[in-house]
Formats: C-alpha cells, structure tokens, sequence
C-alpha cells in the first residue's frame, strides 16, 4: 500500500467530516455564495483544524474565487495547499546520533497510546536496519510492562524491564546499559503517565531523564510526547504541562483512524510549535506512520 493509500484510509473520518457536505452542496449549485462559504467555515472548525486555519482557508478560496471566478475556483485544491503549507519546514525525522546509542523518551498521558507507539516506533526503525530496544520504564502500570513484553515478542525486540512498582528511574539505567553493551541504535523509553499527581508525575519523568543523561551524555536525544487525536483539543492542555516539564522534541498523535477531528493536528503544531514526527493510523504495527504534511493534506480533500 502507498503511502498515500495509508493516510487516506486512516484518514478517512476526518475526510468525510471535511467534504460530504460540501460537495453535495456544491453539485447543487456551484457557486460560492455566503452559504457556502459558511458551510466550508463550520466543516474546518468541526474537524478541529482551529480557528486561524480556519479562517487563512476560507479567506485563501474566497481569494481564488474572487480572482478567477467560480469555473476556475477548486476549493479543495486551495485549501489542501494552505494546510501544507501552513507546516513550515520542521525537521521531521527521528534523530539520530551519528555514532552510537539514540535513545528516545516516550511520554504522554495514560491511554494516548504511548506503550503501543514506542513499539511502533521499534518496528519503525527495524525496518529500516536498525536495531531497537524496549525499556519498560512504566512501572506504576502492571499491564503496561505486560503489553510491553508482549509487544517484544511479536517484534523480536528485547525488552528491559523491572517489576510492578519498581524505580522507573533504575529500569532506564539497566536498559541504557544493556542497549550499549548489546550495540544497538535505538533505546525506546516507555515513560509512566500517571501517578498521585500532576507534579509526581513531571518529578519522576525529570528524573528519569537526569538518569538516562547521566549515563549517556546528550540523552534523551529524542523526547516525543504522545497525544491521543480522538481527545481534540483537550490534548493542547497535556501538551503544555509536558512541555513545562521535558524538552519535547516532537510529538505522535495517535489514533487519527478513530476520529474526524483529525484537523487537530493543523491546530497543535501551530500552536506549539513542534514538529509532528509520526501518526498513528490504527493499532498495528506498521499502522504508525512518519508524518508527511503534503500526503496529509491531500489525504484530507482528496476524492
Ligand atoms: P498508553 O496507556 O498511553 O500506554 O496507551 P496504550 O499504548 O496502551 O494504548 C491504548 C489503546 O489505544 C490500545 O488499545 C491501543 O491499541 C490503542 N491505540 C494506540 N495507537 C492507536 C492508533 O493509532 N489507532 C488506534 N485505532 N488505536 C490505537
């Protein structure tokens, strides 16, 4: 499958949400009038691209019409370029040290689909050559080291993990360890997303990566926070708490199959400012995608 096909399918929700109603309404008659205008205004805020994008799209068509009138106006042509666009030219790819251990901190709030993605995230750079590793550093969450394992398994990917309950912080020890003593290029941090409360949660994870640089100077090399696409604009919010708290890097937002406010990814990296370095499009392995802002805003309009 394309990679294309791959956004498209997943995409899928978000695209009907976009263009259904629309493309009856102008069958109908195909004239940009206020109504239509209208229209297009509440499809792009109901699919959470955000009120500014929002508002460059219909001032962008309303621009195009204007200029070239309605037989050369195609509005989902216009609107695709201005959400490509709109993305700049962030640095996209998964860092790499050029010599050595890449490790990556995985971090997000409980259920967002963080222990899915750092698994993801393995299979990712497997196929591509290189050798991966797991930490469990999720210890509040029995079911996640279980899932983690489990995950190991499938991938044929070792997994460094310490009881229910251990220190998190210990577990990244032994696995920044055993990822160089074995010489493979890429550690995978699965991080807690949950403990007694907020300010816990962002001590124990600035721990954790104390530790980690500790061991490996300039690591964390790679901190993506893992937002959940279905949440909407909720997930702003856990956004701006990591962000206070880790140096992000990146972020993967997931489950863009399950939602038809898959905008919101337009929406988060304008307003953070960074970079969106991979979906995630369903459940399985190959399911998380290297984000690419031309195939997604074709895949958004698209027929
Ligand atoms: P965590 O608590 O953040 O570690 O979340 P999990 O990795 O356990 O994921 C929670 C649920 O979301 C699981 O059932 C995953 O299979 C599911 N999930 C994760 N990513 C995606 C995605 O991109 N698409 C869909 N449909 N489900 C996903």
């Amino acid at each position: 499958m394309s990679l294309f096909d791959k956004f498209r399918i997943g995409l899928q929700k978000t695209h009907n949400q976009l263009t259904h109603e629309l493309k009856r309404l102008f069958t109908r008659s195909p004239k940009l009038d206020a109504e239509a205008l209208e229209r297009l205004e509440a499809a792009l805020i109901a699919s959470d691209l955000g009120l500014q994008m929002t508002e460059q799209i219909v001032q962008a068509v309303r621009t195009a019409y204007e200029s070239q009138g309605k037989a050369g106006t195609r509005l989902f042509e216009v609107a695709e370029r201005e959400i490509a666009s709109a993305f700049g030219s962030n640095d996209r790819s998964l860092r790499k040290v050029p010599k050595g251990l890449t490790v990556v901190s995985v971090v997000g709030v409980n259920g967002t689909g963080k222990t899915t993605t750092a698994a993801k995230l393995a299979h990712h750079v497997q196929s591509q050559g290189q050798r991966a590793m797991l930490a469990a550093c999720d210890t509040f969450r029995a079911a996640a080291i279980e899932q983690l394992k489990l995950w190991g398994q499938k991938l044929n990917v070792e997994v460094v993990a310490g009881s229910y309950g251990a220190d998190a912080a210990s577990v990244a020890h032994d696995a920044v360890a055993a990822a160089q003593a074995r010489g493979v290029d890429y550690l995978f941090a699965d991080t807690a997303g949950r403990l007694h409360t907020k300010h816990n949660l962002m001590q124990e994870l600035q721990k954790l990566h104390r530790v980690i640089a500790r061991q490996l100077p300039g690591a964390p090399h790679e901190v993506l926070l893992v937002l959940d696409a279905t949440t909407g604009m909720n997930a702003m919010n856990q956004a701006k708490e990591f962000n206070k708290a880790a140096s992000l890097t990146g972020l993967v937002i997931t489950k863009l199959d399950g939602t038809s406010k898959g905008g919101m990814v337009v929406a988060i990296q304008k307003e953070l400012g960074l970079p969106v370095k991979f979906i995630g499009l369903g459940e399985q392995a190959d399911d998380l995608q290297p984000f690419d802002p031309g195939e997604y805003a074709r895949a958004l309009f698209a027929d």
